[in-house]
């Protein structure tokens, strides 16, 4: 991977005031929705799309309106799960790393990070931010239709996003990043503008997380079969007699380990439509003979379509952070405000969660290298929920500290002497040994490289992949809007070429 953009993450130690009144998401009565065991040993839809992620789930709850879809989820159903759903408990699904937990943790060019595995994807997991993407991206990834973007936002919108309750330490935040030149100050806004704003959360005022599975309440029940705990590991292509390898089925594999098969009905249309996410989708690629020949004979893999371009250009957006420690209790708040600046930097912040309770590498937030700072991180943050019950936490060890003190300390923490005048080659230094992901990861399956501009695969018939994987650039400040928003868009417009089509017929 990569690094493409600058960005600094600044968030506040220590403190106390607010308490979110925390109450799980009740689980809602989705009749369509089973465990992969249930599943018959094969079975036939219209479409199958693969992955409930932010792009699958809207994408195949939008086909469901006409046509047979099959969601196929590796995770389990987020609701109940208050590790997910509550605010207060962020960050500790990170520490589950058994096969069933909702994370799975990866190492990139040494970098810690996470992939999702639950129905909901990476809303499941993320911090909630939600922001819509620049109209560059929409150009990029060909969504042309203007108001059908708008309305595919308000539509993801008006199921799972707030406008957040700004905390004291959040509106310090934006009145110095207008004093410090982020400007103009535009107000509470999800569009992506220059300037410093407040956007969206998908964490509502009661602190229950609202995932992209609560747009699953948009769906036909009778059109749509979602399956959990169901691991696709293969696409099946018809090769004989073809021109070009036509996708009809896939192989997964339930909780049990049993093997199942989906297949499409056989209609001129019909597809199967990858939404697996950055580090999902060009591999179920690759396990299914699309990549890059030499790749797919060193894994013994039968080459059904040489794609050099499969698993390349994944990129990441790097996070800096700078550690605030306060001397008075700040109150617990995940990012609410964003400035957005000329050269492309993004600066954004978390205020009040306790890393000092954890030890000196644990200072990088969630991306600690060893488990056992996670541990201490989790156990921090849940420490400082539980304090501002009784607002009995302050750290008095903090009173004083001038702008230098903190540049220093976040030096110090880093294994770096204190800032001496103006060292940009310390900065540099500090930057680089400080980096983690902002949990950004995109690419492997490009538009214009695997896909063309309606998401087909190149040089195969009924396949398309929709997701993180096939955009350039990640879009907007954060991404999951704009891949929510993609999910919804492309559904609508599959949908209706469809409708078109069949009344042509
Ligand atoms: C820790 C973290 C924090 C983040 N914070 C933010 C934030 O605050 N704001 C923001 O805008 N964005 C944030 N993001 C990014 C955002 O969540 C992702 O960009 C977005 O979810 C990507 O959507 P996707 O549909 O491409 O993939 P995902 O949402 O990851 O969905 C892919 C789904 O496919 C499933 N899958 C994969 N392989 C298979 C298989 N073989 N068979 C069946 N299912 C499979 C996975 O289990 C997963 O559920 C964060 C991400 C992470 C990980």
């Amino acid at each position: 991977m990569s690094y493409v953009w600058g960005r600094l993450l600044i968030s506040a130690l220590v403190a106390t005031v607010y308490f979110y009144e925390l109450c799980a998401a009740e689980a809602p009565n989705y009749s369509f929705m089973h465990e992969a065991t249930e599943a018959p040993k094969i079975s036939y839809f219209d479409y199958i799309v693969i992955g409930g992620g932010a792009a699958g789930i809207p994408l195949a709850t939008t086909l469901s309106s006409k046509y047979s879809v099959l969601l196929l989820e590796r995770g389990g159903s987020p609701y109940g799960n208050h590790n997910i759903t509550m605010l207060s408990n962020i960050g500790s699904y990170f520490l589950d790393t058994s096969p069933s937990s909702p994370t799975q943790r990866f190492v990139s060019e040494g970098v810690v990070n996470s992939r999702a595995r639950a129905l909901g994807g990476g809303t499941c997991i993320n911090a909630g931010f939600y922001s819509r993407g620049e109209p560059k991206f929409n150009k990029e990834a060909r969504l042309m239709d203007e108001s059908l973007v708008r309305e595919s936002y308000e539509w993801t919108e008006k199921v799972m996003v707030f406008m957040p309750i700004v905390t004291k330490w959040q509106s310090v935040l934006q009145a110095a990043l207008v004093e410090a030149g982020v400007t103009p100050d535009n107000g509470q806004t999800y569009d992506h503008l220059i300037g410093t704003k407040v956007s969206g959360t998908i964490f509502d005022p009661n602190g229950t997380r609202h995932t992209a599975a609560d747009l699953l309440q948009y769906a036909n029940p009778t059109g749509l079969s979602i399956l959990v705990h169901a691991t696709a590991h293969k696409i099946l292509f018809k090769i004989k007699g073809r021109l070009r390898p036509l996708a009809y089925g896939v192989v997964f594999e339930d909780s049990q380990g049993n093997k199942h098969r989906a297949y499409l009905k056989g209609g001129e249309r019909d597809e199967i439509i990858l939404s697996a996410g950055a580090l999902g989708s060009p591999q179920l690629l690759m396990f299914s003979g699309i990549g890059p020949k030499e790749q797919l004979d060193a894994h013994k893999i039968k080459v059904v379509l040489q794609q050099p371009f499969v698993g390349k250009g994944m990129a990441d957006n790097p996070q800096n952070s700078i550690f605030i420690p306060s001397p008075i209790a700040v109150e617990p708040s995940t990012i609410h405000i964003v400035g957005i600046t000329r050269f492309g930097s993004y600066l954004e912040d978390t205020g009040g969660f306790n890393f000092i309770f954890a030890n000196h590498s644990a200072y990088q937030g969630f991306s600690p290298q060893e488990p056992e700072d996670l541990r201490k991180c989790v156990d921090g943050i849940r420490t400082i929920f539980k304090t501002f019950k009784t607002k009995a936490y302050s750290n008095y060890k903090y009173a004083n500290m001038t702008v230098k003190d903190i540049l220093d300390l976040n030096m110090n923490l880093q294994g770096y002497l204190p800032i001496k005048g103006n060292n940009s080659s310390l900065l540099e230094k500090y930057c680089k040994s400080s980096v983690r992901t902002m949990w950004h990861y995109h690419g492997g399956c490009q538009i214009g490289k695997v896909v063309d501009h309606e998401y087909k695969v190149f040089g195969v018939d009924a396949l398309r992949v929709i997701d993180i994987s096939t955009v350039l650039n990640a879009p907007g400040t954060n991404p999951q809007a704009s891949v929510l928003m993609l999910g919804r868009y492309m559904g609508v417009t599959i949908l209706n070429q469809r409708i078109a089509s069949d009344k042509a017929h």
